[in-house]
């Protein structure tokens, strides 16, 4: 029993893992892939619509009635007017969060509406139409881009949803059976109807496991492996992010740049894992004292960020805290071997007062830090000279 229940009881909670992470708000990065795919969706959306725009040309070519030419035109136009408007939306720098659902629900209700029209002129063919149906599993699968669980389980029940009461309307509509055979649709049945609505079901199952193996991904690329933390991917997609907040707020935000010292010397010294192991101690002891509102990065190497919502003092002395505890904290590289010294330099510099975007503001750093090291290591500098 307890053999069977643990990789049950494990499976249960890998389940509403993945859950919680489908239905959650995506983060910065994550909201910067997906917007960067609804941009492309839109784009695809438009090509689409113009080459429907070539049907009612052909049906006119093909001998088919003005009516129906006229009808058909008036649909690709109303389709291409509208592929520019989500165009037009998606492009925008400002985004609106509820785009990917309102576009994702239009082009479900988009494949509906035309299998409504279709109904008009012969009532199976709203049921058999596959060309158009697969406009359903477009707009399902096309979610995926939009990188988030959210909108692909509401497209996808939206879809469902949609079928399901055109399955019940067609039906009630046809007073008998032979109402639901034509000569170009075949005939219409309800098992083949509940196959489709099934597949719906399963096209949306992929997609969001689609999603969430997407988001996983860019979380492994916003993470350093070694130490698990955020990485400069992270740094740079969020900073705009947080420059926004901390402007919000009007407090400053202080960036410093920590490098440890002699780190080549560790290496040579005790050899590469245990520099690994060196590195994760140092992180450790950085983090042990970290507070609420303060970020730490590895911005590679064994180069770090440390962001701190504070005044440049304040964070002179929070970091000096810092250096101070990891010099004193002793690193013992392998069992019974001799602790070693290690200790770090750092620059510190300001936002607003001092620079204003994330380059500038590492340059700063970086010149400060030069200056802590050629000043003999193990020091915090937050000026110039
Ligand atoms: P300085 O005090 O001037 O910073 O001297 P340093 O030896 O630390 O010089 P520098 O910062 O230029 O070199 C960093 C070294 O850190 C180079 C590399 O061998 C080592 N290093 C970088 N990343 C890792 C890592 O992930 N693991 C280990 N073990 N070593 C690393
Ligand atoms: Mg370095
Ligand atoms: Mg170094």
């Amino acid at each position: 029993m307890g053999m069977l229940g643990e990789p049950m009881g494990a499976s249960g909670q890998k389940i509403r893992d993945i859950a919680t992470a489908l239905l959650s708000r995506p983060d910065e990065i994550m909201l910067e892939v997906g917007a960067g795919g609804e941009l492309l969706v839109a784009r695809l959306r438009v090509v689409v619509a113009a080459m429907l725009l070539l049907l009612p040309l052909v049906n006119a070519m093909t001998g088919g009635t003005v009516a129906e030419t006229m009808i058909g035109l008036a649909g690709a136009v109303f389709v291409n007017v509208f592929a520019q408007v989500w165009l037009a939306l998606a492009r925008r720098k400002r985004r609106f969060q509820w785009l990917p659902f309102a576009s994702g629900a239009y082009d479900a209700t988009a494949a509906t509406l035309v299998l409504i029209l279709l109904a008009f002129n012969d009532l199976p063919s709203a049921l058999n139409s596959m060309i158009v149906w697969c406009g359903y599993v477009l707009a399902i699968v096309l979610t995926a881009l939009r990188s988030d669980g959210r909108v692909t389980l509401f497209v996808g029940a939206l879809t469902i949803a949609q079928y399901a009461l055109l399955i019940f309307v067609v039906f009630a509509i046809a007073a008998s059976p032979e109402n639901l055979i034509s000569s170009e649709y075949g005939t219409v049945t309800l098992s083949n109807q509940v196959q489709r609505l099934v597949l719906l079901v399963i096209f949306t199952l992929i997609t969001t496991i689609v999603v969430y193996r997407m988001q996983r991904l860019v979380e492994m690329s916003g993470t350093d492996g070694l130490t698990g933390l955020p990485n400069r991917t992270w740094l740079l997609h969020r900073f705009p992010r947080l420059l926004d907040a901390v402007r919000g707020d009007g407090v400053s935000l202080c960036v410093a740049l920590i490098d440890l010292d002699h780190f080549k010397r560790i290496n040579d010294e005790v050899g590469h894992q245990a520099g690994d192991r060196a590195l994760l101690h140092v992180v450790t002891t950085l983090q042990e004292q970290m507070e609420e509102g303060e970020w730490l990065v590895r911005l590679g190497g064994e180069e770090f960020v440390l962001l701190l919502r504070k005044p440049l003092g304040t964070s002179w002395e929070r970091v000096d805290g810092m250096r101070r505890m990891v010099a004193a904290r002793r690193f013992i590289p392998d069992q019974g071997a001799d602790a070693l010294p290690l200790t770090f330099s750092a620059g510190v510099c300001s936002y607003p007062n001092e620079a204003t975007d994330l380059s500038s503001l590492l340059r700063r750093a970086d010149l400060r830090l030069n200056l802590a090291k050629r000043s003999g290591r193990n020091r915090v500098l937050a000026r110039d000279a």
